[in-house]
Formats: C-alpha cells, structure tokens, sequence
C-alpha cells in the first residue's frame, strides 16, 4: 500500500478500504522501520499523526472529504509547525518549538493533510548534499554511500523510500530539484510568489520558493493545490488566481515547442546523463513535441551571481539570531558582544558562516558596487534570457544537475565543486520562473532526473508536461531495493 500514490490512496480513503488512521499507522511504521539508516526525518510527530488522522476520518465520515482529506505529509524542517520542534538543520534553532505555522503549513492541514514529522535539511537550506545539517547527513534511499542531494535532502529520501506519499521542500538555487533528480522523484520549483514563505525560515529571501515534492506530477499536483496562492502575511505573494492543478493534467502536449538550451549540454556534463535527457526529449517528440536549439547566453554567470545575492540576503536574514530572543545562547557569557559572539559562533556550522562572511563582505561600503550591484545586474541579463526564449518556445528541458548522487564526503572539502552541481538549476531561481524535475532514466544504479522550465506562472503547463511524460514512460515507478 506504501507504493500507492496520493491519488491511488485517495481514492481507497474514499471507498472506505482503509482509513486514514490505518494509513497513518502503516507510514509511522515505515518511518519506524527505515528512519534511521536514512536518517531523513528530525522529528517524528506520532501522537500529532495519529489525531490528524482521526479528526481527517471524522470529516470523511461526514461527507467532508477532500482529495487530500486524510493523506500523510511530511514538512521540511524549514516551514513552522506549531508547537513542534523546527530546527532549520541548525544547532541555533535546536531548541525552537514554533508559536505558529507556516501559510503552508497551515493550508495542508486545512486541506485534510495527516503530519508525520519534519525532515532533515542542510543548516539553513544551504547546502547541496544535506551534509550540512546540524543533525547530520541523509543518505541516499538508492545507494547508502551517497548524498541525496540538498537541501531538501530529507524531503526527496524520505518520498523515495516510501517513508511518505508526498513531502514539502524550498528552492533557492536547486533545493527541491536537485534532490529530486537524485533520489528519482519529482519535485516542482514555483514561480516565486506562487507560493507564501509566511512561516518559512528565511534564507535568501528574493529566491526562497516552497513547492512539492512527489512521486509523479500528478500528486505534485494535488500537494500544490493546497499549497498555492495569495497570502496577505507575505508581501512578495502574488494575487492572482490559482487553476485547478488537476484539471489540466491531461491536455494534449500535440504542438508543444520545446527549446534545448545548448548552455546545458557543455563542458561539465556527463555523458550517460545527456543521453538520457536525449532520450527524454525524443518521448516527447513522439508525443507530438517540436524541438529546437536555443541559448542562454548568460547562464554560465548564474553560479557567481547566485553566491554573490544569496549570501548578502542570507547575511541580512540571519542577523535575527542573536542568542536573546530565541534559539541557542551560550553559557554565561561575560557580557553582550560576548553573548552575541559565542551564541553566533557556536550556534551556527561551518557553511552558514562562509556564507554570512561572504554575505557581509559583498555589502559592505566600497564593495557593495563591486559586487551586489554588478550581481544584480547580472540578474536582469539571465531573466532577459529566459524572456527571450519564452518568445521562441514554450517550455526549456536539459537536466536538473550535471551529475548523479555524488558519495557522501566527496565535496565537502570543496565548495566550488559543491557550488556547481546547481549550474542548471540556479537561473530559474535568479529570474523567479517555476521549474519541475522529473525522473527519466538511471546511470547505474542511480536516478537521472530533466529539468522542464516554464514562463512565470506555468506551473499546470509544467505539470500537464510532466504527466505526459509519465504516463508514456514508468521511471517514476521505479522504487529504490530495500525499501519495498
Ligand atoms: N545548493 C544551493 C545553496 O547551497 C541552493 C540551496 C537551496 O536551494 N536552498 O545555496
């Protein structure tokens, strides 16, 4: 039954084969069972599980039944759960339960969502492997000895080995489409003010993006129903309606016109990986796609300007841990800088403080110009390039990172390297359109994920894309050994 997919489970919720707090159970006991050697969840939120459950029975039992209503989930632990430990991967906020939830916490559970817990991250969301954790690294579901990517590295493990039928995740320069790719699910990135960061720690706040994490783009799609739209706590949130996801799976993609950004395909890429991406694009040849070349000019300079901007805002956002109000404090400090100072500096790992130094440095007075601002220049170039190809074609493809799962340890003595697994994914992050990873194929023992990326707000075109794809090809079934 752990192999159903959302919309499989809703519909045996609904035909009274089980209920939800049967489902729940059979998850808690997975998460049980397998949690550990994955080391995927932070905090498991049984009794919470159980009574969501209940209270989702009872609705149903009324006639009150939605297709999420009763349906586990579990959060990334970035998003504020009320009364639950939210601890953002970081020895900081280690202790911080929160007062409130997220807008997205909040509408899942709303929508009849069942919350099994909170899922491990990189310290801050910054990170590429989830090696940056406070709480230690995921491991891949597929190959123990390798990352799961990051930073929703607890998001993409726990969906993959069937721990949950679906989790939350945040992008930033890749973080729900990189683990995605690497632990063989799908993840969809949306256009920035799709969806609210109300309640979402703060990293980089112009680049922050909540979405789906799935096993197909059908249930992406039904997550993000619940997930989307305007909120008036955020004032980066876009008013503007919100389809009904679902409803435009099936269109026909007869006529769909597909650019191929060459920029993808360079130097860096591995070559089983673009062959599968190939492969990819011919399915959707066969579809009734039309393929043709495109560049993006500017992407190369997507990296550099990204760990320019997202430091600068990271170094803003985490000045709010101070050791006073909330979160770690060291022992008796001698006196205010000294608070401040060893409650920083123990508080915080290695990543996060390059990152506030980075950050800091790029701001300060003689250098702002130097680099935040030639940073934000570079910007305008890369979203110019997406606007020009959207006048072209409808959707861009290529992969969503230039490797598979890389082993656990192998990068984190080089940040450069680590920096550069999300060269394809950073641009749609800097310009602010939605993208959706899905799994189209192995090297080895290990799953490939594409890239589709959209024009702003085309999150039921990508979707409706990605669910063609998948009812033509069954990579997404595919579940990793050991797990089943
Ligand atoms: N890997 C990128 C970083 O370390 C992106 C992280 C993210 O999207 N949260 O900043």
């Amino acid at each position: 039954m752990h192999n159903k997919t959302i919309t499989e489970l809703s519909a045996g919720l609904q035909a009274r084969e089980y209920s939800s707090l049967e489902l729940t159970e059979l998850f808690l006991s997975r998460i049980r069972r397998h949690s550990k050697q994955l080391n995927c969840f932070v905090t498991v939120t049984e009794e919470r599980a159980l009574a969501d459950a209940k209270v989702a029975d009872a609705a149903r039992s009324k006639g009150r039944a939605g297709p999420l209503t009763g349906i586990p989930l579990a959060h990334k632990d970035i998003f504020c759960t009320k009364g639950v430990k939210t601890s953002c991967g970081s020895k900081i906020l280690d202790n911080f339960v929160a007062p409130y939830d997220a807008t997205v916490a909040d509408r899942c559970r709303a929508a009849g969502m069942v919350l099994l817990g909170k899922l491990n991250m990189d310290e801050f969301a910054m990170g590429s492997s989830n090696e940056t954790s406070y709480y230690g690294p995921v491991r891949n579901p597929w190959d123990a000895d390798s990352v799961p990517g990051g930073s929703s590295g607890g998001s993409a493990a726990a969906v993959a080995a069937r721990l949950t039928p679906a989790a939350t995740g945040t992008d930033t320069g890749g973080s729900i489409r990189q683990p995605a790719s690497f632990c063989g699910i799908t993840g969809l990135k949306p256009t920035y003010g799709r969806v609210s960061r109300y309640g979402m720690i703060a990293f980089a706040s112009s680049l922050d993006q909540g979405g789906p994490m799935a096993r197909t783009a059908e249930d992406a799609a039904l997550v993000m129903q619940a997930m989307a739209g305007f909120d008036e706590k955020d004032s980066t949130s876009v008013d503007r309606s919100v389809p009904d996801y679902r409803a435009e799976l099936n269109n026909s993609i007869d006529g769909l016109k597909i650019g191929v950004p060459k920029e993808f395909f360079e130097e860096g890429l591995n070559e089983d990986i673009a062959a599968l991406i190939e492969s990819a694009i011919d399915q959707y040849r066969r579809l009734g796609a039309q393929v043709k070349p495109i560049s993006l000019p500017n992407m190369k300079l997507s990296v550099p300007a990204y760990y320019v901007v997202a430091p600068a805002e990271c170094s803003a956002n985490l000045s709010r841990y101070d050791g006073v109000r909330y979160g770690y404090r060291c022992e008796v400090p001698k006196d205010l800088a000294d608070l401040y100072s060893r409650s920083r500096g123990e508080g915080f790992g290695a990543e996060v403080k390059r990152r506030i130094l980075i950050g800091t440095y790029a701001l300060s007075a003689g250098y702002y110009d130097t680099y935040y601002l030639k940073a934000q220049k570079v910007r305008h170039l890369i979203s110019d390039d997406f606007k020009n190809a959207f006048e072209q074609v409808d959707v861009l493809v290529g992969p969503t990172a230039p490797s598979t799962a890389f082993g656990l340890g192998e990068k984190t003595d080089d940040p450069i390297a680590m920096y550069l697994s999300d060269i394809f994914t950073i641009g749609a992050n800097l310009a602010g359109v939605p993208a959706i990873s899905i799994p189209v194929g192995f090297v080895g023992d290990k799953p490939v994920g594409m890239q589709l990326i959209g024009n702003y707000f085309a999150e039921e075109r990508l979707l409706n894309w990605a669910h063609r794809y998948q009812q033509a090809t069954d990579w997404h079934t595919r579940m990793p050994e050991g797990f089943e």
